[in-house]
């Protein structure tokens, strides 16, 4: 198997490095998020020239187009996007639960009706996994009952009863393909719930430390809940997880957030914010986020953010990203989009060696400080 997760520095934060089929990792990592296995308005070769070493795709959008058949039949995710790195998917459970119309959930697992053509399917753990291994990522994740929040105790202690029976079967689908087929060049990871309740969070990753998955995942955070209780919950449970296997935090977060859930000892995140702000002319730069639509920016020749490094920085200015975004020009996504996506990728590079150097509480400060102020 090539896989592997060697932790190189550990004191709270993690420095490791994450070995795959398709390449190494540098953790802590960030994943952007290519839905549909694009991330919007960048092409492949530009995820390559960011650094991007893992990107995230989401089973539920690839099963119902062009569908995980097809996907296989021509050589698998991989080579039918052109991705010769890393690629992690979801379950396609948090998407059945947000997107698709007239969802039933039981214990079998979650009937529901496409957003895209109304058409009817049941994901169970197992097609969730089979899906999965059709898609060939390399890192693949169980499907777990999401529920709204902010939930009833008693609500999220069904759910976690759920996920764990879930997590059980999708286990046991994937070691008995394992055993069938031999080696699958897929890691499965568990996905601990709970909602806010931290004992509820405990014995959800106690249980599912007892399936003994290759890495864990903590989801149904970030989800509407302060701050602080997200990085509570993420801390009662990365207290529990085994120090030496990776630990991947769905669904975060804003960027002077990356460095708190890594002090908690997290070493994956992925979110549509960088992807999805850009294309509403949102720009996170090193002195806050930058509006770039206001009428401030009209005549300003400045680059979005003079500190960044990134293609779109060095040539074009914020006067020229305005005009582009009042136009309704596609490159205002494209370039807006390249410069998110350099800027959390580099937030991840500058944690990595704030962690190297034990420095990373500084980092994390100055970070909240120039949030805090507000767009320049
Ligand atoms: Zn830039």
């Amino acid at each position: 198997m090539n896989f592997s997760f060697e932790v190189k520095k550990s004191a709270g934060a993690r420095r490791a490095r994450l070995t795959t089929p398709h390449g190494v990792v540098e953790t802590p990592a960030f994943l952007p998020v290519g839905t549909a296995a694009s991330v919007k308005a960048l092409t492949q070769e530009a995820l390559e020239e960011l650094g991007a070493e893992i990107i995230l795709a989401n089973t539920y959008h690839l099963y119902l187009r062009p569908g995980h058949e097809l996907i296989r039949n021509l050589g698998g995710l991989h080579r039918f996007m052109a991705w010769p790195r890393a690629i992690l998917t979801d379950s396609g459970g948090y998407q059945v639960f947000s997107l698709s119309e007239l969802r039933k959930v039981t214990d079998q697992g979650v009937r529901f009706r496409s957003h895209l053509d109304g058409s009817e399917h049941l994901l169970t753990p197992e097609k969730a996994a089979e899906v999965q291994l059709a898609l060939g990522s390399d890192i693949a994740m169980v499907l777990d009952e999401c529920i709204e929040t902010p939930a009833p105790r008693d609500a999220a202690e069904a759910a976690v009863k759920r996920t764990t029976e879930w997590a059980r079967r999708a286990r046991k689908y994937f070691l008995d393909c394992a055993s069938r087929n031999g080696d699958l060049a897929q890691w499965q990871f568990g996905i601990v719930q709970g909602a806010t309740f931290a004992n509820l969070r405990r014995e959800s990753a106690r249980q599912l430390l007892e399936l003994d998955f290759p890495g864990y995942a903590v989801g149904g955070l970030a989800v509407g809940e302060p701050h602080a209780i997200t990085c509570e919950m993420t801390a009662e449970v990365t207290a529990l997880l085994p120090p030496e296997r990776p630990r991947y935090l769905m669904g975060v977060g804003r960027p002077e957030q990356l460095a708190d859930y890594v002090s908690l000892g997290i070493d994956m995140m992925d979110c549509v914010l960088p992807t999805r702000a850009a294309r509403h002319a949102c720009l996170y730069t090193s002195e806050g986020r930058v509006l770039i639509r206001n009428a401030r920016y009209a005549q300003d020749q400045r680059p979005v953010d003079p500190a960044c490094s990134c293609t779109v920085c060095r040539r074009y200015s914020r006067a020229y990203l305005r005009h582009l975004f009042a136009a309704g020009e596609i490159t205002a996504a494209i370039l807006a989009t390249h410069h998110n996506v350099h800027f959390y990728l580099d937030i991840m590079r500058q944690i990595r060696e704030a962690i190297e150097f034990g420095n990373l509480a500084k980092f994390s400060s100055a970070m909240h400080a120039r949030y805090a102020a507000g767009p320049s």
